[in-house]
């Protein structure tokens, strides 16, 4: 958002707490898709156009665009969706409505996946199982991705950067939002407030109503050290979903991992779940055995209730929009350009209609 929006001349200044992508961004599995959302026609069509987002994104930004990546994912029939169950559909369902919608998706069986991926278990899939494969799926290094965005703001638009700067409270004058007071007492003037602090959206505001419900949920992702055992797509099995991660290393984690973490768990290497995950690894990836993870990080998805985007302004409040959704890598590159589509020129994305965060005020109005 705040690249898109500098990038249109607006003055911008981004204000982060910490330092830059380190927040849930930070521990993402980061998958970029819209195989996931086929069950909603609307949700599909934004991941779509998200997805295209992302394309261009990269395709703008030349040989340093280097943070997208689409090797193929594969994901076993019984996997289920980025950190909840298997969908109510039936995956092989699923392949029949991808195959309608025309999305690239094939269906494997143990010797195609033996032909994709070779230093997997030969078992891995089970005897008689089948798995989908989606030859154009990828994901995102969003560390990458955020810094370049932001230095891209900085160098070729003027933005400016405020790190180490908490926002307190937004500051609201005669329903509209004006700016922002920070941790320090400092206030900030804005004609425009854009609230983009994920798992934090509600800490920023400083006012109980203009919370939006957020059902957190804590996900653990492990990282090996740099192995010499390529994994070339992105696997995403019923108990470990793996994939690169840069510099050799390999991303693990999983559903079921995820629902033994609790609130003041520390993400240490020895941490029960990632010394699991790790044991998974070697079990799917033979050559992998004994493998210990490196490190460990745990986040929290910034999940609205009813676990669907809620981006867009609130009601009785002019000057100030909220963005803050799960699978906000997969929608990142729409959503810079929907808002500054929006803010700037009045024309709200379509995609984002259903997703606006006046469902969560109608009730109380
Ligand atoms: C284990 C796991 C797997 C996931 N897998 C996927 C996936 O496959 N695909 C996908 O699309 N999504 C996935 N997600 C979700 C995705 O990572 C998040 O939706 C996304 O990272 C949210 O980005 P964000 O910019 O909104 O929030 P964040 O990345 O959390 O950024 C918010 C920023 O606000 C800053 N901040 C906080 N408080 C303040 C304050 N008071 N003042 C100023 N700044 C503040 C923080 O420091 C942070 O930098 C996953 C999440 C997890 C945890």
């Amino acid at each position: 958002m705040a690249f898109r929006l500098a990038e249109a001349g607006t003055s911008v200044t981004l204000i982060e707490a910490g330092r830059i992508a380190e927040g849930t961004s930070m521990t993402s599995f980061a998958w970029v898709s819209a195989c996931e959302k086929i069950n909603s026609d609307s949700y599909y069509r934004l991941s779509l156009a998200a997805v295209a987002a992302h394309l261009d994104l990269v395709a703008e930004f030349g040989a340093a665009g280097n943070w997208y990546h689409r090797p193929g994912v594969i994901q076993w029939l019984g996997a289920g969706y980025e950190g909840m169950a298997l969908a109510e559909s039936p995956l092989f369902q699923k392949l029949d409505r991808l195959a309608a919608l025309g999305y690239p998706a094939e269906r494997i069986g143990a010797g195609d996946l033996a032909r994709l991926e070779p230093r997997l278990c030969p078992a891995a899939l089970g005897i008689g199982e089948e798995a989908i494969h989606y030859p154009e799926d990828g994901y995102v290094e969003a560390p990458v991705m955020i810094g370049a965005l932001i230095e891209a703001a900085i160098v070729r638009f003027g933005m400016e950067l405020r790190t180490q700067t908490a926002v307190r409270r937004l500051i609201t004058d005669n329903g509209r939002a004006t700016g922002v007071e920070t941790a320090s007492g400092e206030t900030l003037s804005a004609d425009v407030v854009i609230n983009c602090a994920g798992r934090w959206a509600n800490e920023v505001v400083g006012s109980p109503d203009l919370t939006i419900p957020l059902t957190p949920t804590l996900g653990l992702i492990a990282y090996t050290s740099s192995v010499g055992t390529a994994i070339r797509k992105v696997l995403r099995t019923p108990y470990l979903n793996v994939r690169a991660d840069g510099g050799g290393r390999l991303l693990l984690r999983a559903n079921d991992l995820d629902e033994t973490l609790a609130a003041d768990d520390v993400a240490r290497p020895d941490h029960p779940a990632a010394i699991e995950l790790a044991r998974r690894l070697g079990e799917l990836v033979p050559a992998l055995v004994g493998i210990h993870a490196e490190a460990a990080r745990i986040a929290t998805r910034p999940i609205p209730q009813g676990g669907l985007p809620c981006v867009g302004t609130l009601p009785g409040l002019d000057n100030y929009w909220v963005a803050v959704t799960h699978g906000g890598i997969n929608t990142s590159a729409l959503i810079g350009i929907a808002l500054r589509d929006e803010i700037l020129e009045g024309r709200p994305a379509p995609e984002y209609a259903p997703y606006r965060p006046d469902r969560f005020f109608k009730a109380a109005a």
